[in-house]
C-alpha cells in the first residue's frame, strides 16, 4: 500500500487524494470502510493550500458519488432525438459504434467533420486536444472563449507567462485587488484563508465588482461597484492617475518593459535599426538613449531609455516620419480617460477612482486577481491588457506579494501532450478571431447548421453541456438536433446528453486516478481513486485513451492509464507510482524576479506593454477604452427599449457552473434561480419579492423569480447561469426547454474582435412581470 493510503484498525483505509468539484483541487482525506465503501471526506491538513478546509461541494462527495440520478451504464438512443428513450448497451458496443462512425466520417468528410468538445474540463483538456489532432483537426470546442483563454492569451503575449489567478501571492501582499473576481467563493478553501491571514496583518483590500454583496466588499478599503463592462475605462483612468501623479516604477518600466520602444506615431509600427542605417537590422527594435541622444538597440545595457520623446526623423529611404515611444501612446490614451470621465462611464465617484488607484500604486507589493468578471465582455482584450499594464507599470509583476510567474499551463498544454497537427489542418479550425486559437463555438454551431465552410457530422462531448455554457443556447439546441452523431460522457443526463445518440457514464473523482495539475502552478498531486468505479462508470481518461488507440495507436501508444501518466510526468522525473506514493509534488517554487536571468519570454524579451504579437496581426498593440458592443452608450437606440445592463453568471459558493442542482445538500443552500433587481427599481416596475418575471434581451427571454436587493445598482440586473437540473428528493423542479437558461439572452453576433468573447456580463435587457 502506498504511504498515501493509511490503513485503519477496522480494516478500512484513509486515502490521500484531491477533490475535483472545482479547479482548486483541494487536498482530501477519503475515508473508506472495510467493505470498500466511501463513507466520508474531509480536508487534508497537509495540503499547504486548503490546510484541511473543504467547501460544501467538496463535502458532498459521498452524495455526488451515490446520487440515484447518475448515469451508470452506456446507453443508446432508441427513440427520436431528445425523446428520452434509451437502451442499455455494453461498453464494447458503445466503443465499437463510436470507432466505426468516426472512421467513416473521417473517410467521407475529413477529420474536420468530427468535433471533440468539453465543458470547464475535468483534467482532460490536453487529451481532448490530442483526440482532435489524432483525427486531423483540433477544434477543441469549449467555453474557453468565456473562461481563461482571453486572460491567458493576453497575459502570455504581454508577459510570456501567467502571473494572474494562482500567481497572486496574497500571503505576502500589502494590497490585494479583486477585480471581477470572487476567489473567496470560487476557490473558497484556499483563497479565503490566504486573504484572511493577510487582512489580519494589515494588508489593504480593493474590490472592483458590480455586486455590492461581493463577500469582501464590506471589508474593503475601497469598493468600486463598476458598471458591468466599463472596466476598460476604469483601468485606463487608473493608468492616467498612476502616470500623471508619477506613481509608476520608473526603473522597472524603463529597464524591463518595452514602453520605451520607438514606434511610428501614425501607424504604431515599431521602428527598427534599418530606419536609421542603410545596413541596419530590420528586426532590431530600438529605443532612444537619453545619454547619447541617439537611437540604440532595445536591449542595450549602457543606454538610458527615454520614455517621453516624440520627434521627426528622416528614414534611410528619405521619408520623414514622426517617431514616438509606446509609452507616449499609452500616456496619450490614458490622458483621454481622466478619472472624471471614467466616473461618468463607470457610474462611480471620481475621488474613489483616484484614491483606489493611489492605494494600489503606493502600497507595495500589490497583487491584482482578475477573472471572469472582466473577461466575459465584448471588449475583453482591451480590459485585460489595461489591467495587466497597471500591474506592469507599478513593478508588481513577478515580485513577492505581487503577481508571480506561473508557467505550468505552457507545459501541460504544449505539443508534447496535445500533439501537433499539420499546419494545413490547423488552418481548418473554425475561428474568425485572430487570437482565439481553437474553433470558436459560435462558428461550430453555424457550421453544423449550414455545412459551411465544411460539414460537421459528429460531436463528442466529455463532461460538457454546451446548451448551458454557450451563448445563444437556442441555436445550440438547433445545431445538436441537426448532428448526425452525438456522444456525451457525463455524470448526469444533462440537456445536451438528452439529445445524444450514445451516453456514457463518467466516473466521479473519488472513482478515478488522475494527475491533479493544471492551475495548481506550484504543486501537483497524485489524485488517486478512493473506491473502484461503481456500476459501469469509467474515467474520462480511460475513454479518451481507448478511443484514441482505436482511431490511431501511433498517437496513443499507452496501453494503460498508468503508462499515460508516466509519459505525462516524464519532464518532472517522477513516475505515477512515485507520485501516488508521495501524493504531493512541488513543481515550481515561487521565486521572484526570474526575468532578471534571461528577460521575459516574449518576442522582445521585455514585458510587452506594447504587444508585438497583437501588432503583427493588425490588432491594436496597446490597451484602450472600448465600450461593450451592447450598452447604453454604444447602442442608445436599443437601450431605450432595453434600459438595464444585464450581467449573467452570478456565482454560488455551493454550485460549480451548471453542476449539482440535483444534490439535495447543495440545492437546499440555493433552491431556485433568482434574478437580482434593485428594490427601488422593482418598486417602479411594480415587481414584488419572489414574483415571477420575464427577463428579455434583444435576443431572447427567460423567466425567474425576483430577488429584491439594495446590493445592486438601480440600472443593473444580475442573474445566475447553469440552471437545468431538478432535485426530486427535495421536490424542486428542473428547468427544461431553456426557460431559465441565461445564455438564451446572450447574442452570438457580438464578440470581442480579437479574442471572440461574447457579452455574457454586459448586455442590455428589460424586466417585467410574468
Ligand atoms: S474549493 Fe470546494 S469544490 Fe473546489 S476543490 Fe476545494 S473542496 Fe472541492
Amino acid at each position: 500500500m502506498p504511504a498515501s493510503i493509511i490503513p485503519k484498525p477496522d480494516g478500512g483505509k484513509v486515502v490521500k487524494t484531491n477533490c475535483f468539484e472545482c479547479h482548486a483541487k483541494c487536498g482530501v482525506l477519503a475515508h473508506v470502510d472495510s467493505s470498500g465503501t466511501l463513507v466520508k471526506v474531509e480536508g487534508n491538513p497537509e495540503d499547504p493550500r486548503n490546510q484541511g478546509r473543504l467547501c460544501p461541494k467538496g463535502r458532498s462527495a459521498v452524495q455526488i458519488l451515490n446520487d440515484p440520478h447518475r448515469v451508470n451504464y452506456p446507453l443508446k438512443r432508441v427513440g427520436k432525438r431528445g425523446e428520452g428513450k434509451w437502451e442499455r448497451i455494453s461498453w464494447d458496443e458503445a466503443m465499437d459504434t463510436i470507432e466505426k462512425r468516426l472512421k467513416e466520417y473521417k473517410k467521407n468528410f475529413g477529420g474536420e467533420s468530427v468535433v471533440f468538445g468539453q465543458g470547464t474540463g475535468r483534467g482532460t483538456n490536453q487529451w481532448n486536444h490530442r483526440l482532435g489532432n489524432t483525427l486531423g483537426v483540433n477544434h477543441w470546442c469549449s467555453p474557453a472563449h468565456i473562461c481563461l483563454l482571453p486572460l491567458m492569451t493576453t497575459s502570455l503575449y504581454m508577459f510570456g507567462m501567467l502571473p494572474i489567478w494562482d500567481g497572486c501571492d496574497f500571503e505576502r501582499s500589502q494590497c490585494m485587488v479583486f477585480w471581477g473576481s470572487n476567489l473567496v467563493w470560487t476557490e473558497a478553501t484556499i483563497s479565503a484563508g490566504e486573504v484572511g491571514r493577510s487582512r489580519n496583518r494589515g494588508a489593504k483590500i480593493i474590490v472592483i465588482d458590480p455586486n455590492y454583496e461581493h463577500p469582501l466588499a464590506s471589508r474593503a478599503d475601497h469598493f468600486l461597484p463598476v458598471r458591468p463592462g466599463s472596466d476598460s475605462a476604469l483601468a485606463m483612468a487608473w493608468i492616467n492617475v498612476i502616470i500623471e501623479e508619477d506613481l509608476y516604477d520608473h526603473d522597472f518600466v524603463k529597464k524591463w518593459t518595452n514602453a520605451p520602444m520607438l514606434i511610428d506615431a501614425e501607424t504604431l509600427d515599431p521602428i527598427t535599426e534599418a530606419a536609421f542605417k542603410k545596413e541596419g537590422n530590420k528586426g532590431q527594435l530600438m529605443i532612444w538613449d537619453e545619454m547619447t541622444h541617439s537611437p540604440q538597440p532595445i536591449g542595450s545595457t549602457t543606454a538610458s531609455p527615454a520614455l517621453n520623446i516624440t520627434q521627426e526623423i528622416t528614414l534611410t529611404d528619405g521619408r520623414k516620419i514622426t517617431v514616438t515611444t509606446a509609452w507616449q501612446i499609452l500616456r496619450q490614451r490614458a490622458a483621454a480617460m481622466p478619472p472624471e470621465k471614467a466616473a461618468k462611464l463607470c457610474w462611480l465617484e471620481t475621488d474613489k477612482i483616484k484614491e483606489a488607484a493611489r492605494m494600489y500604486a503606493t502600497t507595495k507589493p500589490g497583487a491584482i486577481t482578475v477573472f471572469q468578471g472582466i473577461e466575459e465582455h465584448t471588449n475583453s482584450k482591451h480590459t485585460i491588457q489595461a489591467i495587466n499594464t497597471i500591474m506592469a507599470i507599478t513593478g508588481n509583476i513577478d515580485v513577492y506579494g505581487g503577481n508571480m510567474w506561473v508557467p505550468f499551463w505552457n507545459e501541460m498544454l504544449g505539443p508534447r501532450l496535445a500533439g501537433m497537427p499539420p499546419e494545413s489542418h490547423a488552418q481548418k479550425r473554425l475561428s474568425n478571431f485572430k487570437h482565439y486559437p481553437n474553433s470558436h463555438p459560435t462558428q461550430v454551431w453555424d457550421a453544423i447548421l449550414t455545412g459551411k465552410p465544411y460539414p460537421i457530422k459528429a460531436y463528442i462531448s466529455v463532461q460538457g453541456n454546451p446548451i448551458s455554457w454557450s451563448e445563444n443556447s437556442n441555436k445550440v439546441v438547433e445545431a445538436l438536433h441537426k448532428l448526425d452523431f452525438l456522444v456525451v460522457m457525463d455524470y448526469f443526463m444533462s440537456p445536451t446528453a438528452n439529445l445524444a445518440d450514445i451516453v456514457l457514464p463518467s466516473a466521479h473523482w473519488t472513482e478515478r486516478d488522475y494527475i491533479a495539475d493544471e492551475l495548481c502552478g506550484r504543486w501537483f498531486f497524485g489524485q488517486q481513486k478512493a473506491v473502484e468505479p461503481l456500476y459501469e462508470r469509467r474515467s474520462d481518461i480511460t475513454f479518451m485513451r481507448e478511443l484514441g488507440r482505436r482511431l490511431d495507436p501511433k498517437w496513443w501508444p499507452w496501453k494503460t492509464n498508468e503508462e499515460l501518466f508516466d509519459f505525462q510526468l516524464e519532464p518532472y522525473k517522477i513516475t505515477w507510482a512515485e507520485l501516488k506514493e508521495q501524493w504531493i509534488f512541488e513543481n515550481t517554487p515561487f521565486i521572484e524576479k526570474r526575468y532578471e536571468q534571461n528577460g521575459f519570454p516574449t518576442p522582445s524579451q521585455k514585458l510587452e506593454i506594447y504587444s508585438l504579437i497583437f501588432k503583427s496581426t493588425d490588432s491594436d498593440p496597446l490597451p484602450d477604452y472600448e465600450e461593450p458592443a451592447e450598452s447604453p452608450y454604444s447602442q442608445p437606440g436599443v437601450a431605450k427599449d432595453y434600459p438595464f445592463i444585464l450581467t449573467t453568471g452570478r456565482r454560488y459558493p455551493n454550485y460549480y457552473h451548471s453542476a449539482y442542482r440535483g444534490i439535495p445538500y447543495l440545492r437546499e443552500l440555493a433552491p431556485e434561480p433568482r434574478v437580482f433587481i434593485n428594490s427601488e427599481t422593482a418598486k417602479k416596475l411594480g415587481i414584488g419579492e419572489n414574483e415571477e418575471v420575464w427577463i428579455e434581451s434583444p435576443h431572447g427571454k427567460i423567466k425567474m423569480k425576483a430577488q429584491l436587493t439594495d446590493g445592486i445598482h438601480q440600472r443593473v440586473i444580475a442573474l445566475p447561469h447553469g440552471w437545468w437540473q431538478a432535485c426530486p428528493e427535495l421536490g424542486l423542479p428542473g428547468y427544461p426547454d431553456n426557460i431559465a437558461n441565461a445564455n438564451c439572452l446572450i447574442s452570438d453576433k457580438y464578440h470581442d474582435k480579437d479574442l471572440g468573447t461574447p457579452g455574457s456580463r454586459s448586455s442590455l435587457c428589460k424586466v417585467y412581470k410574468a
